[in-house]
């Protein structure tokens, strides 16, 4: 049995994340009879609405039912009491990246809009500093070639090792959230290891079925579907770049196919982000409250997709802007792949880790 302990600073936090008034919930467990992903053993969100009310830190952050809500908001449409029980698990979900971020303090740099000037001068200042080491420190002169402004070898190497140290470190905090899913037992007797469940659990991601189950809202499987394949694409487009940089084929022609299949991947991420935007600001029904945490992820993608456009043409056009855009778009590189385990993107990770526990525990 584990200790409670209420926590009411906690629960202010998530009311204040989420805009639910706790104490309105009167349990009546309609969230949880609507929910269409919610297990029938234990079902949420209700048992996590008596949680949040009690303040009980514990119970909701690294519990693997809140990663098991894909947000569809349907809960939040038939609440008798307009309570949103799923903001208050999207909040719960803000809350576990603070919690498990590992160093600590960059946990508190993304989730805080005051040091947001700092989460920005951060990457500024040492791209800046590494081209300064590479000796191109200067707008180069001649047509417009990416290369002398940022040796490709220097862009690759230093990106490359800042990425594997970021995530590398983040997988301490990762490994503790592992290690608490446990304190969450289900009555099944069926128990799998991490690598049979985790197969199990990629048919789901890949296929996004649980977006499939949603009513309300149901332009967020398209959406979301968008968001996540375009940006695996853009991921293979930026794979094969580094690749050409390396063998000496870059830059690539615009009939290239890589180059073609980069445009169509920003094509799906413009389209994902402007319907997910879209809803946010008409405040669609069933579509979720909007935090810091929200805009800075949804902003950061955008801008990334935005910027990588905007630098190809200047590129070919030989814009005088073209180094300065450059530059900005590498900054946007390290707000969402550097920074994303402890950015609302961590939920790659963390809805993953939690999906594969559950099907470990059979919790179906
Ligand atoms: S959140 Fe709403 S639907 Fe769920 S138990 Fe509370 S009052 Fe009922
Ligand atoms: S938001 Fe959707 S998936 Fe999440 S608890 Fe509510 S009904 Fe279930």
């Amino acid at each position: 049995m584990t200790d409670l302990k209420p926590d009411i600073a906690f629960k202010k936090e998530i009311e204040a994340i989420s805009g639910a008034s706790l104490s309105t919930c009167m349990q009546c467990g309609t969230c949880s009879v609507v929910c269409n992903v919610s297990p029938e053993d234990q079902p949420f969100p209700r048992k996590e609405m008596v949680y949040a009310g009690w303040g009980m830190r514990d119970r909701l952050i690294g519990n693997p039912d809140v990663w098991l809500c894909h947000q569809c908001g349907d809960c939040s449409s038939h609440c008798p009491r307009g309570v949103n029980p799923a903001d208050v698990l999207a909040a719960t979900r803000l809350q576990t990246y603070k919690r498990y971020a590992t160093p600590r303090f960059m946990g508190r740099l993304l989730s805080n809009p005051k040091l947001l000037p700092l989460a920005i001068l951060l990457p500024v200042l040492i791209i800046a500093g590494i081209i300064y080491l590479a000796g191109t420190l200067s707008i180069p002169a001649g047509p417009v070639n990416y290369s002398n402004f940022f040796p490709h070898a220097w862009l690759n190497s230093s990106f490359f090792l800042i990425t594997v140290a970021s995530y590398g470190i983040a997988a301490v905090g990762i490994s503790r959230f592992w290690k608490d899913l446990h304190r969450f037992e289900f009555n099944n007797t069926v128990k799998r290891g991490f690598f049979a469940s985790f197969w199990k659990v990629k048919n789901d991601i890949l296929a996004h079925s649980r977006f499939s189950k949603c009513e309300k809202n149901r332009g967020r499987k398209v959406a979301h579907f968008l968001v996540f394949y375009g940006f695996a694409l853009l991921l293979l487009v930026t794979l094969y770049a580094i690749y050409a940089a390396v063998t000496d084929l870059y830059p690539l022609a615009l009939t290239n196919p890589f180059k073609i299949l980069g445009n169509i991947a920003s094509l799906m991420l413009f389209s994902g982000l402007g319907i997910m935007i879209w809803n946010r600001l008409a405040k669609m029904e069933g579509s979720e409250r909007s935090s810091y945490a929200d805009w800075l992820f949804l902003t950061a993608i955008l801008l990334l997709t935005a910027s990588g456009v905007v630098i190809e043409a200047a590129r070919f056009l030989n814009w005088s802007a073209a180094y300065y855009l450059y530059f900005f778009h590498l900054v946007c590189v390290w707000f969402v792949i550097i920074y994303l385990p402890y950015t609302k993107f961590g939920h790659v990770i963390y809805r993953t880790v939690a999906m594969t526990y559950a099907m470990s525990a059979d919790r179906k």
